[in-house]
Formats: C-alpha cells, structure tokens, sequence
C-alpha cells in the first residue's frame, strides 16, 4: 500500500477561541486519546486554575481504545484521515508560532484559523490570518467554534462568516471553507451535526481530507542550509543541515556561499543509509570533496555552481513587529534568524508602514515603528549573509527577529541588493 502523504497542521486564532480544544477534539476522534490527554494537560499545566473542560467523554473513550487493544502513540501529536498523516505543530503561544514557522523544523503546510462564533473574529484572528500568509502557509480552513454555545443558530453562523469573509479578502486565500462545528461536543469536527441541518458543507475532517497535498520542491534550484560541518576520519568533509528545495545528488558539483566555496559533493547520508540524492525535507549529511571543515560553517547555502544561493549587502523587507518593548528607530541593530544563519543586522530605512491587514501603504517614511506594525524597511546584515526573495524561495526568504530573549519581529524579503 502507497504511503500516506504527510501534512503539517497548524491551529492558529484568538485567545481562548477554542485551539487547544480543537486540537484535543481532532486527536481524540482519530484514535490518539493519549495524545488528547497530553494536550489537555499540558494546556492546564499553562493555565493552572483555569482548567474547565469536561474530561468524562474522553475517559470513556479511553478504556474503549484500550480495550479493543489499539495502540495510541503518545509521545506526539499526530492523527491520519483517510487521506493524510497530520502532525500538529505546537503553536502555543503567539510569539513561539511565528517564531517555530520561522527558524523552527517543521514548516505548517496548511492551518485551521479558530474562530469562536460567539465572539466573531477578534485581534489575533486578524492577525494570524495575516501571518500565516505572509510566512507562506498556503492552505486554510477556517473553523467557527462554539456553535453549541450560539444554540447552533445559522444566524449567527452567517453573521461571523461575512466577518472572517472580509478578512479573507485582504489575504490572497482561496475557496477557504467556513464550518460551524463545535469542538467541545464534537459537532461538525469529525461527524456531521445533527444540530445543524441547514449546514450543507465538509465537515472539519472532510476539509482536511480534501486539502492539495503539499508540492516539494523538487522543480527549485538547490538550497541546503548547512547547520553542522563535521570531519569524518576516512571519508573526509560532510556538512550536515536538511535539504530547503531542489535535489542534492552525488559527484555534482555545489558552491557553498557566502563562504564562496565550491566541492564536489561523493556521498549522502541520512539515518545512517547511504541515498541516491536528498530532496526537500531531507535532513541529510553529505561529503564534499575539495573543502576543509573550516571552509564552511552553519549559515552558509550550498547550491548549484551556475545557479548561487544569493549573497546580501542589503535587503528590502516586509515585517510586522510583534513584541518591541518600545519603538524601532533606523539604526535598531537586533539579531536575525533566517533559515540556519544568526546574524547582527540594522535596521537602515523605514520605507513605509503598511495596514496589517490589506498591505497598503498608511504612510511614508515613518519615524519610527511600534508594536502592531507592519513596514516594509531596508535591513543591513552585519557581514555577508543568504537571504532570497521569499517569492521565489519561500523557505529563505523568512526572519524572526530577535532581541533580548524575544520575538520581537517577523518579516519576509521582498528584494537583495547583491
Ligand atoms: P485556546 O486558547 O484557543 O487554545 O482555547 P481553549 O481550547 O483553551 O478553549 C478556551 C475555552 O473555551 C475553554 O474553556 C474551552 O472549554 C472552551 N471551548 C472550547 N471549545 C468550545 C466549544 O466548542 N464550545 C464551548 N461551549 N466552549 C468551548
């Protein structure tokens, strides 16, 4: 039997508008019970005292796993539909989302944005939205929670569908479905609702089940950030870091950069099996001949000779401040994370400050930029560093800005001056 694609979720939106639940829900109805129970502890542990959620159901589902002999896998979040393996990456937090899409392994290939229908779509709902497309999630499904606490009333399902409808204009979304369900019962998540007749779309499984499975990026040059470099007695070089796009194949050549070296690459290793190429996803070891391990270092691309990881003295940007404890001025000189590299880079012009949500210019030049904000600016890297327009290479054209311990800033390149 073929293999199951393999998807990675994300269940993003506002605060208390049911993510944590959601998540709980979708793993206990596909048999991950444990895993449901982890969540929900974890979820407890992080707000202790706040803790209301009615664990009788999943008790009794449980023995119901346990007795029919069903092995659950505890250790991660994962569940598969007909369709797809999902493992659902950890968002837990606002900053350590936007900061895990950036620099973290695992990249979202779709997200469920959560809104409550009580509420409608509030704050982070607006701009979660915003930052999962900024930062290349390219499928949505949004999920209106709560439905049993609005008595399941189509009204109000259509009231907040126009809401989040709005937004979804200013994104580039497409045939995003709206769903009415309720994570805490169950309605509309796995099973179709009883409670809702006039609802005639998927269900939150169905829309999962129907999401395109992921493109690798095959067709792409090369790009391999390099996150570890070894000396291996009798083999020689073997660079190590996981492969972004494009293939890595043996006795090609690559050029590593901005070390600005260049070795023919003999071998490839992963888990301690030898392949015929690496492709995207890869986490790979490979050995180069022709450099020394001090040739290269983490932070540099390796790519293909006649098609170089490009080299920065400057780069254009769009960023959304996240978290600045006061205002970023020119000459704001914070660490940024962009694929393997860290890197001391200025903050050399503010060009403009856009509106968050539809991307248009507010104002010119601004003097400074504040929490909330979203610019576009021209940032200096301290010495030579890769960074691609994220357009053309989504995976290295990303940063999370950090200083003193946080996320202060998000953002994606939008052009290099080489
Ligand atoms: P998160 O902050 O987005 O992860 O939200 P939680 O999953 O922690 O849920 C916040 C609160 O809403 C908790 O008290 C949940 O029990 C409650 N909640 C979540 N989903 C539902 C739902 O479908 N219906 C109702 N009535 N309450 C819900």
């Amino acid at each position: 039997m073929a293999e199951k694609p393999h998807m990675n979720l994300v269940f993003i939106g506002h605060v208390d508008h049911g993510k944590s639940t959601s998540v709980g829900r979708m793993l206990a109805d596909t048999g991950n019970v444990d895993a449901y129970l982890i969540e929900k502890y974890r979820k407890m542990a992080e707000e202790t005292g706040k803790a209301t959620f009615e664990f009788a159901w999943v008790m009794d589902s449980l023995k119901e796993e346990r007795d029919r002999g069903v092995t659950i896998d505890v250790a991660h979040k994962k569940f598969n539909t007909d369709k797809y393996y999902f493992t659902v990456i950890d968002a837990p937090g606002h900053r350590d989302f936007v900061k895990n899409m950036i620099t973290g392994t695992s990249q979202a290939d779709a997200a469920v944005l959560v809104v409550s229908a009580v509420e409608g779509p509030q704050a982070q709902t607006r701009e979660h939205l915003f930052l999962a497309f900024t930062l290349g999630v390219r499928q949505l499904i949004i999920g209106l929670n709560k439905m049993d606490a609005v008595k399941w009333s189509e009204e109000k399902y259509n009231e907040a569908k126009g809401e989040v409808e709005k937004l979804l204009k200013l994104t580039g979304y497409k045939d995003v479905p709206v769903i009415p369900y309720s994570a805490y019962t169950g309605d509309n998540a796995t099973k179709r609702s009883e409670n809702m007749p006039w609802y005639k779309g998927p269900t939150i499984l169905e829309a999962l089940n129907n999401l395109k499975e992921p493109a690798k990026a095959t067709e792409l040059p090369l790009r391999l950030p390099v996150q570890d470099v070894y000396t291996i007695t009798g083999i020689g070089t073997v660079p190590v870091g996981r492969v972004e796009c494009g293939v890595l194949k043996p006795d090609t050549k690559v050029i590593f950069e901005p070390s600005h070296v260049v070795g023919e690459v003999k071998s490839i290793e992963m888990h301690h099996e030898q392949l015929p190429q690496a492709i995207p996803g890869d986490n790979v070891g490979f050995n180069v001949r022709g450099i020394a391990k001090n040739d290269v270092r983490r932070g540099d691309v390796a790519g293909p000779v006649d098609n170089p990881p490009t080299v920065a003295k400057s780069f254009k940007a769009q960023v959304m401040v996240l978290n600045h404890p006061s205002v970023i001025t020119v000459g704001y000189t914070p660490v940024f994370h962009c694929h393997t590299m860290q890197i001391a880079c200025t903050f050399v012009e503010l060009l403009a400050k856009l509106d968050p949500a539809t991307g248009s210019v507010k104002e010119e030049n601004p003097q400074f930029l504040k929490t909330g904000d979203a610019a576009i600016v021209r940032i200096q890297p301290s010495r030579p560093m890769v960074i691609e327009k994220a357009k053309e290479f989504p995976q290295l054209g990303r940063f999370a800005i950090r200083d003193m311990g946080q996320t202060v800033a998000a953002g994606v390149c939008l052009d290099v001056e080489k």
